[in-house]
């Protein structure tokens, strides 16, 4: 009998064990994670699904159709893989095989069929998705018993020292940890860092989340976040910190280069921002939470510099259209945007955003609502 997955007239080794992988959206604390400051993401309901299945020798085979493509794509390589071996998208995979080997942990050789329909390049955390995945994958094979914050810093390793995107833990620690109806307060600050599921009642409250994908995607390794990084390490070395996010009210007028001055400007008052979200959140205060999340906007566009056209204009079409507030999520320099929009409004955002976008000679965005939902779990 032919294996529908891997094209083997070979037996299955085990049974099939199937994951889905939720990407993130940011609710509020951008930049943070990596400058030891808080953030409040949460599992989205757009999701990677992850087909595992454990190999009798040490061969890894990773299938994927790349999300926009329709063709599969195959990746072999082996749970020796070592550092600059694998690139591309088998990276990700090939690199947390790498980090939990590099971790002392025994892997063994794995067929994984991948598919998404959650987009990439798009700030919604693909790459922690695919990361966190394939280590919970692994890590459920191979009965490692790890808990999940472990799992999400294996996860950010791979993608920090295989792949050279140098991501802080709070995606990872999001799709980990994501919790239907929650939201996840972050704080890296602690080691391992801090993990809170925290109410997000946002559907009850007949409010949606619009996710906008601008359409222009990013890329981490490399270019302005890692600019933005660097800087933020500068600012804090120069403040005698270890951390940026631990700078104080005078920071800013202690530093000289006005650079410097506004990415810190951005830690400071960002950090205020999640303290004061997580109280808006708590206490049901929304429209208060949509001030702070257009702050947000305002900081990471002025200050942080890390916004571009698209997501400028979409930020102020949502808002002109009746949303409490927008922000632009992930990492930025294109990307998404979330919206925080009353049900009734949602029709007439996602217009507006798209009138602007015609307007403008630019590509129709997608625009997605989405929902607090579950980390990475086993679904059978
Ligand atoms: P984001 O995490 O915001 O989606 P990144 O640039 O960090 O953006 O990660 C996107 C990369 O992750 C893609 O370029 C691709 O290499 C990989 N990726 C994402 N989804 C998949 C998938 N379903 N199959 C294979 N690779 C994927
Ligand atoms: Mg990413």
């Amino acid at each position: 009998m032919t294996d529908a997955m891997t094209g083997s007239t070979r037996p299955p080794a085990t049974s099939v064990r199937r994951w889905q992988v939720p990407g993130r959206v940011n609710l509020i604390g951008e930049h943070l994670d990596y400058n030891g400051g808080p953030s409040v993401p949460f599992a989205i309901d757009r999701f990677v699904t992850l087909k595992a299945r454990r190999r009798d020798d040490d061969a890894v085979n990773v299938w994927s159709t790349l999300p926009g493509t329709t063709s599969a794509e195959r990746a072999s390589f082996t749970t020796g893989v070592t550092s600059g071996e694998v690139s591309g998208w088998a990276a990700y995979v090939a690199g947390t095989v790498w980090s939990l080997r590099e971790a002392g942990h025994d892997v063994p050789g794995v067929d994984l069929v991948l598919e998404s329909d959650l987009p990439s390049g798009a700030g919604l955390s693909s790459s922690a998705a695919l990361t966190v995945g394939t280590a919970c994958a692994l890590e459920d094979l191979a009965g490692l018993g790890l808990d999940r914050t472990a799992v999400a810093l294996l996860a950010q390793r791979a993608e920090n020292d295989y792949v050279g995107a140098p991501t802080g833990v709070m995606d990872q620690l999001a799709v980990a940890h994501g919790r239907a109806g929650h939201a996840v307060r972050t704080d890296p600050s602690t080691s391992p860092p801090g993990v809170e599921v925290v109410p997000f009642a946002v559907a009850e409250s007949g409010l949606v989340v619009l996710v906008v994908d601008t359409g222009v995607h990013h890329a981490h390794a490399g270019g302005g976040y890692a600019d933005r990084r660097r800087e933020s390490e500068q600012a804090a070395a120069e403040l005698g910190l270890d951390h940026l996010a631990k700078a104080g009210p005078d920071a800013v007028l202690r530093l000289e280069d006005e650079t410097l001055k506004a990415r810190t400007r951005h830690v400071i008052t960002e950090t205020a921002r999640v303290r004061a979200a997580v109280r808006a959140l708590g206490d049901g205060e929304w429209k208060q939470l949509g001030t702070i999340l257009t702050a947000s906007h305002e900081s990471l566009r002025d200050d942080y510099a890390v916004s571009c056209a698209e997501l400028d204009v979409t930020v102020e079409a949502a808002l002109e259209a009746g949303a409490l507030g927008a922000r632009m999520t992930g990492g930025g320099f294109g990307g998404s945007v979330i919206a925080l929009v009353p049900r009734d409004r949602l029709d007439a955002v996602t217009a507006l955003v798209r009138e602007r976008f015609e307007a403008l000679g630019w590509e129709r965005p997608a625009a997605f609502p989405v929902v607090p939902a579950d980390g990475a779990r086993l679904t059978d």
